[in-house]
């Protein structure tokens, strides 16, 4: 039987997104990228001068919002369209001030009562490629196949220093290095779902890999659970 519920979780730039977004195009599945939906609530409140050290109203924000990730509706490198109350924000969430203050967000159990609510509702049709911190151990722990990815700090910051830089942003390595750790620091160490490999997942080591290595080891993977 091939997986239909597949959870790939991570510290930030494993290669879950790359990953999931080409498995589930060649397997002509859902994608959901879980982080823009957290990175989506942390750029409205910061737009509309909300204070993310402000549990309640950033709580009352995420049960309120109406936060939708539908596939692309521009051509411009975009995976999907991220839209908040009906506004287009999918290049809004990858701003240097989300990336700072989303791991303070997603660490209110509020937030989080109200996006695993949604995500398992996305997830309740099956066929769906689910990416995160927390999808094989808390949103999908039944899941039929779980992945985790992982790569040393120095690589997933080169990965992630080059993507910003190829957005045009002057950005040291040095400082994407560091605000990577600090998200790394928080999401693990954080009370409710905290970053864990999930029971039962397979992990990938993706140092040293290219994508395509990663996603035929992945391609692999499912063909052996495909007696
Ligand atoms: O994956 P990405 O880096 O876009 O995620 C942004 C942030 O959202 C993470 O650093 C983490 O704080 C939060 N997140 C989470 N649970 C998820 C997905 C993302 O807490 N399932």
């Amino acid at each position: 039987m091939v997986p239909s519920t597949i959870t790939i979780d991570g510290p930030v730039a494993s290669g879950k997104s790359t990953i999931g977004y080409l498995l589930a195009r060649r397997l002509g599945y859902l994608y959901l990228d879980t982080g823009a939906m957290y990175r989506a609530v942390t750029w409205v409140a910061l737009s509309r001068g909300i204070s993310v050290e402000d549990e309640a109203a950033v709580t009352a924000l995420a049960e309120a919002l109406c936060i939708d990730v539908i596939p692309p509706t521009a051509d411009d490198g975009r995976q999907y369209t991220v839209l908040a109350d009906g506004e287009d924000i999918t290049w809004d969430i990858r701003r240097p001030e989300v990336d700072g203050t989303v791991s303070v967000v997603a660490a209110y159990p509020g937030v989080r009562e109200a996006m695993v609510a949604q995500q398992r509702r996305i997830a309740a049709a099956g066929r769906v490629v689910m990416v995160g911190r927390d999808i094989g151990t808390v949103v999908l722990p039944e899941a039929d196949l779980k992945l985790y990815l992982d790569a040393t700090p120095q690589e997933r910051a080169r990965r992630r220093w080059l993507e910003r830089r190829a957005r045009g942003e002057d950005v040291a390595y040095e400082e994407v290095l560091a605000m990577m750790l600090q998200r790394d620091r928080i999401d693990s160490q954080r009370a409710i779902a905290p970053l864990r490999v999930p029971e039962g997942a397979v992990v990938i080591d993706t140092t040293g890999l290219t994508v395509e290595d990663v996603l035929s080891r992945v391609l692999r993977l499912m063909e052996m659970a495909d007696p």
